[in-house]
């Protein structure tokens, strides 16, 4: 079979044919079209059938490639991390824009370490610290800092109870994406979801009991004036806004996504 021969017949979109095809010969796109005649080793076809099926039964193509673009740097991703999302780069932006000059940052729950590494990059005057508490997903963090050259100290712990303590009002900014579906939401038994981190995606509660226990004990490491800012459901703009304004936040502001939908909520701690 020729690789236009098997494009033709695959089941998957064009789109995601072309991606596996690349990924297993190597080639790029222009490759693609001008090798297109070219028959394929019986070896090739067989990696390729084997990828297809992978992308049939669901399997993300990030899982499957073993890469997410984020903020237009390529991360390594695998089931132990969540794929990086478009509506996270809002974050990134957001928790800049709150950052002063030479100042501290801290990513909990980091995964990929999307949020940590691009922000160490984008801000080699700032100071960069993350945490998870799955070790394989510190030590994809881990790696993706060093291939990509980030300057980040890395930490394993639930939330704030890390292996290496954080000095005490010490952040001018801290930011998490946590696990904000609710248990029950179907959305976990659909697409990409099915095959990601569930311990990522869940509070295997109401949704909102990690934004609580992030709020709660942020201003033990905020500076006077730091600020918090949390990724949450379309759905929990109001909710998260309550929390915060319950632990003592001020300046409370939600931002919506490129959707419209709201996403991220930012408070300012004034002890
Ligand atoms: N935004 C993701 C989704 O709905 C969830 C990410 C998260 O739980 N932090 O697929």
């Amino acid at each position: 079979m020729t690789l236009e021969q098997w494009l033709r017949q695959s089941a998957l979109p064009k789109n995601e044919a072309r991606m596996l095809l690349q990924y297993i010969t190597g080639y790029s796109r222009v490759q693609l079209v001008t090798q297109g005649d070219a028959e394929m080793p019986s070896e090739t076809a067989a990696k390729l059938e084997a990828v297809a099926q992978r992308r049939l039964d669901g399997e993300p193509m990030a899982y499957i490639l073993g890469e997410r673009e984020f903020y237009g740097r390529m991360f390594t991703v695998n089931p132990h991390v969540l794929i990086p999302r478009p509506e996270t780069e809002h974050l990134v932006e957001a928790v800049m824009a709150h950052l002063p000059q030479g100042g501290k940052v801290w990513d909990l729950g980091t995964g990929s370490g999307a949020i940590a590494v691009t922000i160490a990059l984008e801000r080699p005057d700032a100071e960069v610290r993350a945490s998870d508490i799955s070790s394989g997903a510190l030590q994809t963090a881990q790696s993706n800092a060093q291939y990509l050259e980030a300057a980040v100290e890395f930490s394993l712990g639930s939330w704030f109870d890390v292996d290496r303590p954080s000095e005490p009002y010490s952040y001018d900014v801290i930011v998490s994406n946590p696990p904000y579906i609710e248990a029950e939401d179907e959305h976990l038994q659909q697409g990409d979801l099915r095959f990601e981190p569930p311990a990522a995606l869940t509070d295997f509660s109401d949704g909102l009991s990690c934004i609580r226990e992030l709020a709660a004990g942020a201003p033990q490491y905020l500076k006077n004036g730091g600020w918090l800012l949390l990724e949450h459901g379309y759905n929990q703009g109001r909710a998260a806004r309550e929390i915060l304004k319950a632990n003592g936040f001020v300046k409370i502001n939600t931002l919506q996504d490129l959707a419209g939908l709201d996403r991220i909520t930012s408070g300012q701690w004034s002890a």
